[in-house]
């Protein structure tokens, strides 16, 4: 998880171009990887890795680096690394049920992701953590919102909200970014970061850019279901246990036991389908619709799906 977020952040050229401090970083992102319990069986160093990774495809591949200037593209990539800081292995309506600490702390709002960005920036702030003393106050403001929108858009609660909003405005407001662009690709929106974007052919407004960075985090954040099968069916496995664990703890403490967490009854590795054709598919096409050079994560998808398929048809 240290190796890949210096890569990275070397990799897009970053530390140049924003005059980063790679030791504090350094120290940041051990920092980050200590808060990752290992006991977790999914939500650990592995996976924070893996969707950083991922994110760091989308914005290579996937289409929609074109859209972001150097300083988004390093709030994408810390935002991946943050996204799970300090993960008990419990979900939010766990945390709220029985009161814990981060519930109370955030009002039973997304306590996970609310503490994940909040106590990951209280790392940064650290003097030997803080690798950004050389942005500006409105450039840390901008890194912020973008950090904050994305770590909130992995509560599973926004989902639906998520993929309506992609479906819908997407498309027009890519349409409108397009437009602002003149034949030789100068900006006409003129816009405060123009200056700054490099390469970039097209000006998506704050709205489209936030949406398109939340729902590249929440693709991100189901990478294994893209990625080749007997990946994904260890990831879901590892899921599943860290689910029953929980069911667990809900058993020992007579509570009701939620679903799918329930180690006596069928897991989520027991309901793919289900998975795959009302959270995953409709987040991936409606991702491809507006960004198809994702289209790869559609067919490995699908190759996935029909393997699930297999295996539930020949245990019957
Ligand atoms: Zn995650």
């Amino acid at each position: 998880m240290q190796v890949i977020g210096m890569h990275l952040v070397q990799q897009h050229g970053l530390v140049d171009a924003l005059g980063l401090d790679t030791a504090r970083l350094a120290k940041f992102l051990q920092e980050l990887e200590n808060g990752m319990p290992s006991s977790n069986p999914y939500h650990n160093a592995i996976h924070v890795a893996d969707v950083t990774q991922t994110v760091h495809v989308l914005l290579t591949k996937g289409g929609i680096g074109q859209h972001l200037d150097k300083l988004e593209v390093l709030a994408c990539i810390i935002a991946a690394l943050v996204h799970d800081f300090e993960h008990l292995g419990l979900n939010n309506d766990y945390l709220v049920k029985i009161c814990h600490e981060r519930a109370l702390a955030h009002n039973d709002r997304a306590p996970n992701e609310n503490h994940h960005v909040m106590a990951a920036f209280k790392v940064m702030r650290r003097p030997e953590c803080n690798f950004c003393q050389s942005l500006s106050m409105h450039q840390m403001s901008r890194m912020r919102k973008v950090m904050i929108d994305m770590v909130l858009a992995t509560d599973m609660a926004e989902h639906q909200r998520i993929v309506s909003l992609l479906k819908q405005e997407m498309p027009s407001r890519l349409e409108a970014a397009h437009t602002k662009v003149t034949d030789n690709g100068t900006d006409e929106g003129g816009h405060g970061a123009a200056n700054t974007r490099g390469n970039c052919v097209t000006r998506l407004d704050a709205k489209g850019l936030s949406l398109m960075l939340c729902a590249a985090i929440k693709i991100a954040d189901l990478g294994h279901a893209f990625t080749g099968f007997e990946v994904h069916k260890k990831w879901s496995s590892r899921l599943e246990e860290e689910l029953f664990l929980q069911g667990d703890k809900e058993r020992n403490q007579n509570l009701p036991i939620s679903y799918l967490m329930d180690r006596d009854k069928p897991g989520v590795t027991k309901s793919q389908q289900g998975f795959f054709d009302y959270v995953v598919r409709p987040l991936v096409t409606s991702w491809i619709d507006s960004f198809p050079d994702s289209s790869p994560l559609l067919d490995q998808m699908e190759e996935n799906l029909s393997q699930w398929k297999k295996l539930e048809h020949s245990a019957q």
